[in-house]
Parts: C-alpha cells; sequence; structure tokens
C-alpha cells in the first residue's frame, strides 16, 4: 500500500467514525417514567412526553430530524405497547415539530390556531409534499378538553411568552403538566420576539399557568420538575424585564445592556449545546430583553396574538 491510500483510508475511516458518532448522538433518547402510563423522552430538541391510553398513544413534541421521529415513534410503541393516535405540538419551532412527517399519515395532530399560522407561513417550506400530512389537522385558540380512552388531557394557551401561540399540556389523570417552551428549566430560553414572543408578559403568562391544576411539570428543554421550579424561571423572567425596561427608559445601548451586573436570577444556568453552541446564552436573552422594550424588532405576522 502507498502512503496516499494510507493516507485516504485514514481519512474514510475517521469520517465513518464521525458520522457514526453524530448519527447516534442524534438519535440518543433519555428516558424518564413518571408514573404508570408516562414518560419523558430527553434528545436533541424538546422534550418529548408519551403518553399511553386504551384508545393508543398520545405523543407531545417530536424533536427536530426524521431519524429522532422514527426513534420516538418506535420507543413510544415499545414502552406503551399501542401506537401513536395523536401528536400535540406545543408550539411550532422546528426542535419540537420536525420530527412530525416520521408518523403515520392520518394521525391527529393538534396545536393552536397560531401554531399552525407560523408553520404555514415561516416554515412553510419544510411542510410540503408528505410532511404537509402530518401537520396539525386540529386547532383551538385558547383552550380544549380531550377524553383519549381513558385519559383527560387540558390544552391550554395560557398567554404569550416564548411565542404567541404556545400551549400547554395538562395530563390530568397523572397530575403531571408539558409546559413546552414556556419554560426551560436550567436553560437560557429562547425568546420568539418575531412570533409574538415577550418577556415582558411571560411572567403572568406563567402566573395563568400556575392556576391550572397539577403537580409534576416537563419543561420543554431541562430536566423534569415541579411547581417551584416554573416559580423559579418565573423571577428569572421579571427581573429579565424589568433589565429590559430601565435599558429603554435610560437609553442604554446594547454593549451596556451585555455588561450589566443587574442579571442574577439566571445563577446556575447553563446555554444549551449540542455538539456546537446554540447561541441561547447570556447575552442572547439581555439582547432579546433590550430589543422587546425598544421596539427593535419585527413580527412575522401583523396581527396581535390570540391574546
Ligand atoms: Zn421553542
Amino acid at each position: 500500500m502507498k502512503i496516499w491510500q494510507i493516507l485516504i483510508a485514514v481519512v474514510v475511516l475517521v469520517l465513518v467514525a464521525g458520522a457514526g458518532y453524530l448519527y447516534t448522538q442524534v438519535r440518543a433518547l433519555e428516558v424518564e417514567q413518571l408514573s404508570d402510563d408516562l414518560w419523558v423522552l430527553r434528545g436533541f430538541g424538546g422534550n418529548t412526553a408519551v403518553l399511553k391510553t386504551r384508545a393508543g398513544t398520545v405523543v407531545v413534541d417530536t424533536m427536530t430530524l426524521g431519524i429522532q421521529g422514527d426513534h420516538i415513534r418506535e420507543t413510544a410503541r415499545a414502552l406503551t405497547g399501542m401506537p401513536t393516535v395523536m401528536i400535540i405540538n406545543t408550539h411550532y419551532h422546528l426542535d419540537h415539530t420536525h420530527g412530525n412527517p416520521a408518523f403515520e399519515p392520518g394521525t391527529r395532530v393538534l396545536s393552536t390556531e397560531r401554531t399552525l399560522q407560523y408553520l404555514h407561513t415561516v416554515d412553510g417550506d419544510f411542510w410540503q409534499g408528505g410532511a404537509a400530512e402530518l401537520m396539525p389537522n386540529e386547532t383551538f385558540s385558547d383552550r380544549q378538553t380531550l377524553f383519549v380512552g381513558d385519559k383527560k388531557i387540558e390544552l391550554v394557551h395560557p398567554g404569550p411568552g416564548h411565542t404567541d401561540g404556545d400551549l400547554v399540556v395538562i395530563f390530568v389523570d397523572e397530575g403531571v403538566a408539558h409546559l413546552g417552551d414556556l419554560f426551560f428549566n436550567g436553560h437560557y430560553p429562547n425568546i420568539d420576539l418575531e412570533a409574538g414572543g415577550t418577556v415582558q408578559a411571560w411572567p403572568t403568562t406563567l402566573d395563568n399557568v400556575l392556576a391550572l391544576n397539577f403537580d409534576r411539570v416537563i419543561p420543554g428543554h431541562g430536566a423534569t420538575t415541579d411547581r417551584n421550579g416554573i416559580r423559579t424561571f418565573q423571577r428569572f423572567l421579571q427581573q429579565l424585564g424589568d433589565i429590559g425596561e430601565q435599558a429603554a427608559a435610560e437609553d442604554w445601548t446594547l454593549e451596556q445592556v451585555r455588561s450589566t451586573a443587574m442579571l442574577t436570577e439566571d445563577a446556575g444556568y447553563e446555554p444549551i449545546e449540542f455538539i456546537v453552541s446554540l447561541g441561547l446564552d447570556r447575552g442572547f436573552v439581555l439582547q432579546r430583553a433590550w430589543e422587546e422594550a425598544t421596539g427593535q424588532f419585527v413580527r412575522h405576522l401583523d396581527t396581535a396574538g390570540a391574546r
């Protein structure tokens, strides 16, 4: 074998090993059981909930990639012994919806009307052809009560925060709420101002969530927790909003905002990373709070949100 042949062989080996590593990382799912009939799947993208009912399986959010959607579908089937009959999408972001097309056409897919609007307008290129069959096909604006087999599920749009179309899922029989990205636990949140997200109104929206009946909490990202976990995140948002307001009132530059020491409620927060940083860090949330308070953003849709 000549040297160049060996070199090529080494390069090919490294590429294959790298691709294998990436594939394994992306497909990896951590499974946590919350009750006899409820599990959380954690992987690259938001937290997925899997509920077993007598009428089949309900899946909340489907992560980012088709291969993740496939793995969620297979894992849910293995855990519950039942095929997925319903998907609930908490909001339109790709890390919660792009696994949908891995499920059977004809599956019930629920979201708010607002979420469906954003899927069409902001992410329309993805939802073409076969993918369009797994777009939300049952929508509501404020509140929806579902009975699936032996289980009761409440879907509530509690107000704007992460976007202006997020819903919260209450698994009534389990006493568990899935908050989607209205709650990042221990991580800096994305604040989608362009899709009606708002630091200013987010704490009040979480008050509306805390008025609902549940004990355990599944966040959109981060570890499962309880109602106090939501309150901790609420204090962080309140402080972040106050900083934005003060910056606007005193004409701070973005550099002044980003160097402020006023933000303390983010102690222990970590930026979300997947092999590389996704940019959701302290500087990002301070920038978004400043942009909201000073009106420096443009909405995707003209009309104000459902609430
Ligand atoms: Zn999101």
